[in-house]
Parts: C-alpha cells; sequence; structure tokens
C-alpha cells in the first residue's frame, strides 16, 4: 500500500465511524515513518512497508473506537514542544497554550523591575503549563501542585525530557504552598471545570478516555475555582497576578469570585481564538 493509499483509507474508515479527521492519518503516519508533514507529501507515492502498513491499520482502528490519537503516539504538541502524555493527564489543549502566552506577556510587564518571579501552577497535569512559562522566561522560579501522583509523575519526565527547572508538590490546590507558608507572585491554573451534567454530554473519547479528574469542577464545574480563590490571599504577594483557564461562558463568575476576596485587582476577561470567554487574568497594584 502506498502512502496515499493509506491515507485515502483511513480517512474513508474514520468518516464512516463519523470522524472528519483527516488529520489524524497524517500524525500517525508521521509519527510512524519519523517524518515531518513536507516529507510526508514528498512521498505520497512510496510504498508504507508491511509493518508499519499494519501497526497504522491497527492506530486507526483504535482511534475509530475513540482512542484519542495522542494515547497512540504518546505526545501532544504544546508551544512548540513534545509533552508525553497517558490516561492520567489531561491532553494539552491549545486553548492553553493562549493562556499561557497571555500569562507570559503580562509577566512581562508587571514584573519588569522583578529579578525573580515566583508562579505556582495549581492542577499540573502533564505539567505543560509549568514546564513551558519555565522554558520561555528563565526568571522564574516555578512550583507545580497536582492531587493525583500519577500525573506527577508525567510532569515530572516531561521536565526531566525537556530540561525545565520546575519543582513538584503532592497535594490538593494549595495547601502544599500554604503549608510551606511560602508566598509567590503568580498564581495560574487551568482546573477541572466542567460540570457533572456538562460532562455527561462530552464526546465520549474525552469522556472515557482522559482522566475524570481532571476534568470535572464539582456538580456546578466551579467548585475548585471557589476552594482555590478561597486559598489564594494566603500565598499570593501584594503585587501578585492570578491567571486562571475557564470554561465557556464562566469567565464573569470566575471573575467575580476574584473580584470577591481581592476587590482592587484589575480584572479582565480574554476572549481565545474562537471567540470564546476562555482566560481570566487579575493583576493586584
Ligand atoms: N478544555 C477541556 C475540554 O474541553 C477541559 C479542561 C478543564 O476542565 N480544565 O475538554
Amino acid at each position: 500500500m502506498k502512502i496515499y493509499e493509506a491515507l485515502r483509507w483511513a480517512s474513508s474508515f474514520l468518516t464512516e465511524y463519523g470522524f472528519q479527521h483527516q488529520p489524524i492519518a497524517e500524525i500517525l503516519l508521521k509519527h510512524y515513518l519519523k517524518i515531518d508533514r513536507s516529507k510526508l507529501f514528498q512521498m505520497m507515492q512510496d510504498e508504507l512497508g508491511e509493518d508499519v502498513e499494519q501497526t497504522f491499520k491497527e492506530a486507526i482502528k483504535q482511534v475509530s473506537e475513540g482512542v484519542p490519537v495522542q494515547h497512540i503516539t504518546g505526545f501532544e504538541d504544546f508551544y512548540g514542544r513534545k509533552f508525553t502524555v497517558n490516561e492520567h493527564v489531561l491532553i494539552p489543549r491549545p486553548e492553553t497554550e493562549e493562556l499561557v502566552l497571555g500569562l507570559l506577556q503580562r509577566i512581562d510587564k508587571h514584573f519588569a523591575d522583578q529579578k525573580r518571579v515566583s508562579v505556582v501552577d495549581v492542577g499540573t497535569g502533564s505539567g505543560a503549563i509549568a514546564i513551558t512559562l519555565a522554558l520561555e522566561n528563565r526568571k522564574l522560579d516555578v512550583t507545580t501542585v497536582d492531587i493525583s501522583l500519577a500525573a506527577i509523575n508525567v510532569a515530572k519526565q516531561n521536565a526531566e525530557k525537556l530540561s525545565a527547572p520546575v519543582r513538584f508538590c503532592e497535594g490538593d490546590l494549595l495547601s502544599p504552598v500554604i503549608d510551606e507558608k511560602k508566598t509567590v507572585d503568580v498564581v495560574v491554573s487551568n482546573p477541572p471545570y466542567i460540570s457533572e451534567a456538562d460532562f455527561e454530554r462530552l464526546d465520549a473519547n474525552v469522556r472515557v478516555h482522559e482522566p475524570t479528574l481532571a476534568l470535572v469542577g464539582g456538580i456546578s464545574g466551579y467548585e475548585l475555582y471557589e476552594r482555590l480563590v478561597a486559598q489564594i490571599p494566603n500565598v499570593l504577594k501584594k503585587k501578585g497576578i492570578i491567571a486562571f483557564e475557564v470554561g465557556v461562558g464562566q469567565s464573569e463568575r470566575v471573575e467575580a469570585l476574584i473580584k470577591g476576596e481581592f476587590p482592587h485587582a484589575n480584572t479582565e476577561i480574554v476572549y481565545d481564538i474562537n471567540g470564546k470567554d476562555r482566560m481570566v487574568f487579575a493583576s493586584m497594584i
């Protein structure tokens, strides 16, 4: 089977199962052949080889059954780097790259006269936010917290592979930082924010294959924001920044939660490239 035939086969196979994801076939072929996209297009007329063809078809079948392609390849791209992922961590989403970019820009401005800036990433999962921050801005001292030891192990692997200087704590939200009596300049989090009712409506591949712990924020979806915001006054320095990813339509209530604890904060709701309210930033003056 030639490469273009494999792509066609996969595309029609997946369409039959209701997937319109030809990109998935490309991701898998690039992965198995260890080539980039432009090379794949130059090789369209080449034979795939028996082994790769078998592995590829097996993988496409798994995808048709709802297995995320990132669980087959074992990684996801985030901010230009490859992060190892598995069933213990949320697969990093492109929306979260926007959170990281927005936070880096605000840190640059807000802490321009500061030599070091301490950051804690709450619910780090794969470590995508924390590791990217640490690598993109060398003046950041980044601590991560996660309640899941299995997730911390994935984040540790990623930090090691990418040589990111990041510290790991196991615990519930900010508790480990509070216990250490530490204060920080920045609190960032993409907490679980899906309500229990919305969780039932999620695509099966997300609902079944990604960790519920990383997705569901209690009955309302706001539970983690509520508990986290209540803890922040114990750790945030006077001139600090808060950066949250939020679910669509949640920004105003999350902004109000922050205002409840920090009435004088400058808060901003930021929309993602799809025009959805996705980030809430707060900076203390
Ligand atoms: N954005 C994720 C999704 O749509 C949810 C992430 C989260 O709960 N923090 O599946």
